[in-house]
């Protein structure tokens, strides 16, 4: 628990005003960034309109502010960083002007190789505005437009070019593109309600508006939404996908369908696995809220354990929020959750989480139910050991974070306090999800990435670049 995803994106054409609707699609994806949001509208007196703020949905933007921009369609993105610092100028959508009129680009994910085409650029005498990866994105695009090329087939040289994980909504002048990376790796779904068409990163932002989703764009799809129709190009793509899997284990809501299957699911299962693969005598079973809901929920059915809330979370404090030291850091834990001493008293527990990244967490919580009685605390993990970085887009940037990077499983159940330690196994992961594993992206727990990464192992397939030969 308690990583960040990347960013949430969205993108609708309608026949109507747009505005209010990005702005609740954006409270529905709000899990996916909490540092900043931006809405960018087509409007046909102004162009392109943006309206960017710092923090959550509802404190970036107010009700005067989504009335003065009208128009039919537009992008939306939430924010948390994980290329490039945390500040305004970083926000997105990022606007630009071209000479045929106006871009504006919203991107979840991040690219291998943002720097060296930066670099690459900045010898040629092009200046950057910013350090995030979607900067060098809409340049790209800009240039290829700039030299007469038609914007889907610029949009495909742009997606030639970039390297990495990325969902991309787009609007040029009045007209939206939606795209995903060769590889899959970032979510995007399509819904649509009677003309309405909208692409979001997770498919809870239709049911917040009362859309059906249709599908996921595939992998290496770019699709041009319009009031009333979809158009979708098709790009080279490699023979396996890499949808990362963690978007199943933590990132997306539970009830969140991604890549046809429902997220919940997933998590149930893997609890289930784990009651089979590493069983326990034990008197309740306790969710980390709300990480390890469902996962628990799984153990507790497949074992027979009963099932206990015995932690509460404070639904308050849950925000972005940098912690100056240790100190502050464990404080935070305590304050975010605490246990109900009557259900935990005497009892041998059963703590189920997600994913252990520096274990500092799991060290407190533990410490917690001790403290509040517990005679025994089992802690089971719906992940494997996260023993490698993340390049693609989330914030497990080293290998010195990793709790699991240079420890045994034995070890860091000393280090957590705990009396017994098991994660689930890359084989019930894989098959709780239910997709072949040459489909998913699993570099944080193999250390085998797909797409090449300097000093590391690339998993056994093609790169895009060898695939593409260039
Ligand atoms: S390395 Fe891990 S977290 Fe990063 S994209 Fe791959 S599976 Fe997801």
């Amino acid at each position: 628990m308690g990583l960040k995803e990347a960013c949430g994106i969205v993108g609708i054409a309608s026949d109507t005003d747009v505005s209010y609707e990005i702005f609740t699609a954006l409270r529905a994806l709000q899990h996916r960034g909490q540092e900043s949001a931006g809405i960018s509208v087509f409007t046909e007196s102004s162009g392109i309109v943006t309206l960017k703020g710092m923090g959550l949905v509802t404190e970036a933007f107010s009700e005067e502010d989504l009335s003065e921009i009208k128009g039919n369609t537009g992008i939306g993105h939430v924010r948390y960083s994980t290329a490039g610092e945390s500040s305004i100028k970083n926000a997105q959508p990022i606007e630009m002007h071209i000479v045929s009129g106006m871009i504006a680009l919203a991107h979840n994910g991040e690219l291998v190789n943002a720097e060296s085409l930066r670099n690459y650029y900045k010898e040629k005498g092009w200046a950057f505005f910013t350090t995030s990866d979607s900067e060098v994105i809409i340049r790209l695009l800009s240039k290829e437009l700039h030299d007469g090329r038609d914007e889907v087939t610029a949009i495909k040289d742009v997606m030639r070019s970039i390297n990495g994980s990325y969902a991309l909504v787009i609007l040029i002048n009045g007209r939206l593109y939606a795209a995903r990376d060769p590889m899959g790796i970032k979510p995007l779904a399509l819904g649509r309600k009677g003309d309405t068409w909208m692409v979001a990163s997770e498919s809870v932002a239709f049911d917040a508006l009362g859309l059906e989703l249709v599908r996921d764009v595939q992998p290496g799809e770019i699709i041009e939404l319009k009031n009333g129709s979809v158009v979708s190009h098709r790009t080279e793509v490699p023979e396996k996908s890499a949808h990362c899997f963690f978007e199943w284990v933590y990132f997306a809501r539970s009830d969140s369908i991604l890549d046809n299957v429902l997220v919940y699911d997933v998590r149930k299962r893997i609890g289930e696995f784990l009651a089979h693969e590493a069983p326990v005598d034990a008197d309740i079973v306790v969710p980390v809220p709300d990480s390890g809901r469902a996962h628990a929920i799984g153990f507790s059915e497949a074992s027979g354990i009963r099932y206990a809330e015995g932690l509460m979370k404070n639904r308050y404090v849950d925000r972005t929020f940098i912690m100056p030291d240790q100190k502050m850091r464990e404080y935070n834990v305590s304050v975010k959750l605490n246990p109900i001493r009557s259900m935990i008293e005497g009892k041998r527990v059963v703590l189920v989480d997600d994913s252990i990244v520096r274990g500092t967490t799991m060290k407190k919580i533990v410490s917690m139910l001790k403290e509040a009685g517990a005679s025994e605390v089992h802690v089971r993990i719906g992940c494997p050991p996260i023993v490698a970085p993340c390049y693609l887009g989330i914030d497990m940037k080293t290998r010195a974070q990793l709790i699991a990077s240079d420890r045994s499983v034995d070890e860091i159940r000393e280090h957590i306090g705990a009396d017994s330690l098991a994660y689930i196994s890359i084989e019930g992961l894989v098959k709780a999800i239910g997709k072949d594993r040459n489909e998913l992206c699993m570099g944080c727990i193999t250390g085998e990435y797909p797409v090449k990464i300097e000093g590391e192992r690339l998993r056994g397939q093609s790169t895009l670049e060898e695939y593409l030969h260039f």
